[in-house]
């Protein structure tokens, strides 16, 4: 056998490195793609150890269905065609008994383009369920809303990577570059190497923050407070842009009215963060030539998440950065395809193409794509947690089909989510390995995994790029492309999923996408292959595509964009005698999201085997514990197990443990589901904790 290069990209998160992966004799080997210019050849431990994963010996190679059928009884190998005509059998009994929303639907950002939409349009139109939504709304929602709230649409990053060096100072709030994006420090390091500056805002000293020149060490859950600080600043020492103010926005007046009270000395009560530092950060950014303001999940997983983020782009607008060279706000999208993932109607209140759901006119178009009455495309479904939360109530949801997502350690508040999976009458999991969702199921079905299927997902930077086939799947294992037209011609819809191959379901998402804020009429995979990749919006097939936006406008009724008035609030959970200390939990370098793929990667599992709990050592004393000693961390929710690890890293007053486990080292069991109000997002990053020792 030859050996044979393919050029693809990484299978995990959202900067979406360009790999080539050769197959050969000795198996399949990654090497970095030097062409591909958002990671220039660079990869982190993920990339260079994804493909084992392919040929795992826990990969699932044949559907599993419950013995007898009840819930109490083994999962055991069942045939495809058995598999498939319980669930079409059992999503019609239960919505024939129930009606159409007792069915629902939950996907993924690490779905391809095409699963995404078909999910949607599985969800619209073969179930007909309003019932849909994804775990994306854990993760991108906050930033997502207030993007389209103050710039008119969202688009991660509205410019592409290369801006990034010649920027002059950046803010990156609530944002690891260093663990969670590495190859994406190359281009800090040439912004630093030009004379920039970077400074971090985040509740811990993490390695970009002890990378960077400025490290603000907030108060969980205090962002907008400290923007609203930064915006005062500005304004009292006039280093904000009038002109472009004047020019190019609405609403200052009210957002000024806000910041006006937010003086630096009461910032520094709220925020913890020193009013000296805070007035030296706000005169840096008031004197940049380029000023550019990132956010991530810090800020943006919290209650008030979209007020954090909207905050934040105030700063960006006040100095007149957005829609500028090298200049401007961005947040640093997570997962694989959380862009492209949030664009296509996989979102409760979504259609492809980033329309409303509740627009009439967006309603008629796809109505057009899809050969159905409009009437007959359903209205904004549940949120995330919602649609979870309904689950053994009156009206609420019973059946459930689960693709790219492992709920049951992802979601918030996970104890209850894992009894509300098992209330279900009928839940069902397509995923390649035994999730932990996957193990409550009545039926598991078998996918494909990234290297065995053709697609296309969309980068942080909104550059849409093909997912190249590899090698064959397993015998036995499906698409979920496959999977979803299968379904849907049991549920009667034959005609309405009918695709030859991916590339036809993208030709119908370019179609569907039409007109709509991420048009990706113009985006084919021949141009996608020859031009590495293509920006949206792209309209037509003569368009080049669109790197930077708001250049000349932004996309809202006035062709402004919008300042927010927004305040500091408080935290869904503040600390008490009882819960002393804030919890916040993240990602680490060497594990990814739920774990279910890299817990069982062998290089990632010799890095990072274990979760911890990371305190500082001052903290540990007066709890009385020490470094390696096994503790357990207990909230309003549930407890949890870890080995404590201390650092001089964090504050005194907020311990961190990584998300990435299940059961007994869930953080997720811990966390609080207080939800943002407007986009629904749950707050991973600040809850109140308790410590004790563990039993020995
Ligand atoms: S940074 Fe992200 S895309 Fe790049 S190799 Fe690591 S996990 Fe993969």
């Amino acid at each position: 056998m030859m050996p044979a290069t393919t050029a693809t990209h990484c299978p995990y998160c959202a900067l979406q490195c360009g790999i080539h992966l050769t197959t050969g004799p000795a198996g399949m080997i990654v090497s970095g793609d030097a062409a591909f210019p958002v990671n220039q050849g660079a990869l982190c431990v993920k990339g260079w150890s994804a493909p084992e994963t392919l040929t795992h010996r826990d990969r699932l190679r044949t559907p599993l269905v419950r013995e007898t059928g009840a819930r109490c009884s083994p999962l055991v190998p069942g045939t495809w065609d058995d598999a498939l005509e319980r669930i079409a059998r059992r999503f019609a009994e239960i919505q024939t008994r129930h009606g159409r929303d007792a069915a629902a639907v939950f996907g993924g950002g690490s779905l391809t383009n095409e699963k995404a939409y078909l999910l949607g349009k599985f969800a619209r139109v073969a179930l007909g369920t309003s019932n849909i939504d994804y775990n994306g709304r854990f993760c991108m929602s906050s930033g997502a809303a207030a993007a389209t709230m103050a710039l008119g649409v969202d688009r991660g990053l509205p410019f592409p990577l290369e801006d990034i060096p010649q920027a002059t100072t950046i803010l990156l709030a609530g944002a690891n570059i260093a663990e969670t994006l590495p190859p994406l420090m190359q281009y800090f390091e040439a912004h630093r190497s030009r004379g920039g500056t970077v400074i971090v805002v985040d509740p811990r000293r993490t390695p970009t923050a002890a990378w960077a020149d400025w490290h603000l060490a907030l108060r969980p859950g205090t962002d907008a407070a400290l923007a609203n600080g930064l915006l005062h600043v500005l304004i009292r020492d006039d280093l904000i842009d009038t002109v472009y103010i004047r020019d190019r926005t609405e609403g200052f007046e009210q957002a000024r009215q806000i910041a006006a009270v937010y003086w630096p000395e009461k910032v520094e009560q709220l925020t913890g963060v020193p009013a000296p530092q805070l007035v030296e950060i706000a005169h840096h950014l008031g004197a940049a030539a380029h000023p550019m303001i990132l956010t991530a999940r810090g800020p943006e997983q919290q209650s008030q998440g979209v007020s954090n983020t909207l905050a934040y782009i105030n700063i960006a607008l006040a100095l007149g950065a957005v829609g500028k060279p090298y200049s401007g706000f961005g947040c640093l999208t997570g997962q694989g395809n959380g862009q492209g993932g949030r664009e296509h109607g996989q979102k409760a209140d979504q259609l492809p193409g980033y329309r409303r759901i509740d627009d009439d006119e967006a309603r008629a178009h796809m109505a057009d794509v899809w050969g159905i009455p409009a009437s007959a495309i359903p209205g904004i479904g549940k949120s995330a947690y919602e649609l979870l939360m309904s689950i053994g109530r009156g009206g609420g949801v019973r059946s459930l089909l689960v693709m790219g997502s492992n709920i049951a350690v992802s979601a918030p508040n996970a104890s209850v989510v894992r009894e509300k999976l098992e209330a279900l009458e009928f839940l069902v999991v397509a995923d390649f390995f035994l999730s932990e969702t996957a193990e409550l199921a009545d039926v598991v079905l078998p996918c494909t995994q990234w290297a065995e299927e053709d697609g296309t997902l969309t980068n942080l930077e909104g550059r849409v790029l093909r997912r190249r086939k590899v090698s064959e799947p397993p015998e036995g294992v499906r698409s979920d492309i496959e999977i979803l037209c299968t379904l849907g011609e049991r549920l009667g819809h034959r005609r309405q999923f009918l695709y030859a191959n991916s590339e036809a379901v993208f030709d119908e998402l370019r179609r569907a996408s039409r007109g709509g804020p991420a048009d990706y009429f113009g985006i084919t995979y021949e141009r996608v292959e020859t031009e590495k990749g293509v920006f949206w919006p792209c309209p037509s097939i003569g368009h080049p595509g669109t790197q930077r936006l708001f250049t000349d406008a932004f996309p809202t009724p006035s062709k402004r964009a919008r300042f927010h008035a927004v305040s500091h609030r408080s935290i869904g959970e503040e600390t008490t005698e009882e819960f002393p200390f804030y919890l916040t939990t993240g990602r680490i370098l060497a594990q990814y999201q739920s774990g279910t793929q890299t817990r069982r990667v062998r290089a990632l599992d010799a890095i990072a085997a274990q979760p911890f709990l990371e305190m500082h050592p001052s903290s540990a004393t007066v709890v009385g514990v020490a470094a390696g000693d096994r503790v357990v961390l207990t909230t309003r929710r549930g407890s949890a197990t870890f080995v404590v690890k201390t650092t001089l890293s964090i504050r005194e007053d907020t311990v961190f443990v990584p998300f990435h486990w299940a059961g007994e080292q869930s953080a997720n069991r811990l966390t609080n589901a207080a939800l943002d109000p407007t986009s629904k997002m749950p707050e991973f990053k600040v809850c109140a904790a308790r410590i004790d020792r563990a039993d020995p």
